[in-house]
């Protein structure tokens, strides 16, 4: 997948577009997954300015430090055509963008910029009024273009090689911290760039949603609950969950994970263009909750993925906007039973025109090893 298909230059003048109808003066994006998204161009998130400032009206511009300029110009924001301007260490990079920009009523910050840097555009735009880039961005970034649902597909693929290689980290009498160092090898022997998560969770440590590593030594009969993530090359995102048993699971165990299962399908089975992200999350909490584990499933059912492994949409009661092709999102209802164990069955999944698309395919049995 090259940069022109999933970073398209014609992207900035689409977000420009965007940014004059939503009212709003310039955007300032600084590193994080909103530049990504615009210019293709991953910068270190530094102390240092590095700022694509993307004006209503006139020509967007890349305030750089000059000790980057050279990355910057080998990175795929220089196929956009936009002027980069480096600034020397004794420079204000801040009054330069005021400067260049002239007076404007409201800018769109970068929702991940440090509160450092936000609070110094404030300071070099008084009176300027701040909101989040994401409120331009949020509906373009929503709608996955056929380049980056192939790129979902393929970190879809490169997490799926890693749960099968999952039944022979597990053993018991192996720590949740020697299965994790394993998984995390195998999650970039497998094509990621980063890990950027390992959840093992063994036994009650399972009942614990976002429970990580811990040196508890996985007993014979307990479950496990595995939820791994990485980020690909391409900068889109794996993640998925499965539950694995050392040995026979105890009877209670196998009867709601069978509950799980069919509510997880239900979920899935409702994805489709005009569904609504609470009626997916209802569809799954209905399954559960009529099998008497209502108050064991409290979490929402799934969020948005795609350059951040959270982004919109989130699937959660509430959440009433409806679903189009090319939004992607996980389905992961759990059912989590304090002190003794857990499962949460986690596919990312493509609206598309006629329904859901999963990119995850590994078996979603109970497997035990
Ligand atoms: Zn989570
Ligand atoms: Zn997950
Ligand atoms: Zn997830």
């Amino acid at each position: 997948m090259s940069s022109d298909d999933l970073y398209p230059v014609t992207r900035l003048a689409a977000v420009r577009e965007a940014t004059a109808r939503a009212g709003i003066g310039a955007l300032l994006l600084t590193p994080g997954p909103d530049l990504r998204y615009v210019t293709g161009y991953e910068a270190h998130v530094l102390e240092r300015l590095t700022c694509l400032v993307v004006p209503a009206e006139g020509d967007a511009f890349l305030m750089v430090p000059r000790l980057e300029l050279a990355a910057a110009e080998h990175s795929p924001a220089s196929r956009l055509g936009v002027e980069f301007v480096p600034w020397q260490e004794t420079d204000d990079p801040y009054a330069q963008v005021a400067r260049r920009l002239g007076p404007v009523a409201k800018v769109g910050l970068a929702d991940r910029m440090w509160a450092m840097t936000s609070l110094r555009f404030r300071d070099a735009l008084p009176g300027t009024e701040q909101v989040l880039a994401g409120s331009v961005l949020r509906d373009l970034r929503m709608r996955k273009s056929p380049a980056e649902a192939a790129a979902l597909r393929e970190a879809g693929a490169a997490i799926d090689a890693v749960h099968a290689q999952v039944p022979g980290f597990l053993r018991a009498g192996r720590t949740e911290r020697e299965v994790g160092r394993d998984i995390a090898d195998a999650i970039i022997a497998a094509g990621h760039e980063t890990v950027d998560f390992v959840i093992v969770g063994s036994g009650p440590n399972g009942a614990s949603p976002h429970h990580e590593l811990s040196d508890r030594v996985i007993q014979a009969g307990e479950p496990v609950v595995v939820d791994i993530g990485g980020r690909m090359p391409s900068g889109y995102c794996s993640d998925s969950t499965r539950v694995y048993s050392v040995g026979e699971p105890p009877a209670e165990f196998a009867a709601y994970y069978d509950v799980l299962r069919r509510a997880q399908e239900a979920a899935c089975a409702a994805v489709r263009p005009g569904a609504t992200c609470e009626s997916i999350d209802a569809a799954a909490r209905e399954v559960i909750a009529e099998a008497g584990h209502g108050e064991r499933f409290f979490h929402r059912t799934g969020h948005g993925i795609g350059l951040e492994t959270h982004e919109d949409p989130y699937i959660v009661a509430g959440n009433a906007e409806p679903l189009a092709p090319g939004f992607a999102f996980s389905v992961e209802p759990g059912i989590y039973l304090a002190g003794a164990h857990g499962a949460r069955i986690e596919d990312i999944v493509i609206c598309t025109e006629t329904g859901g698309e999963r990119v995850n395919h590994r078996p979603r049995e109970l497997v035990v090893v």
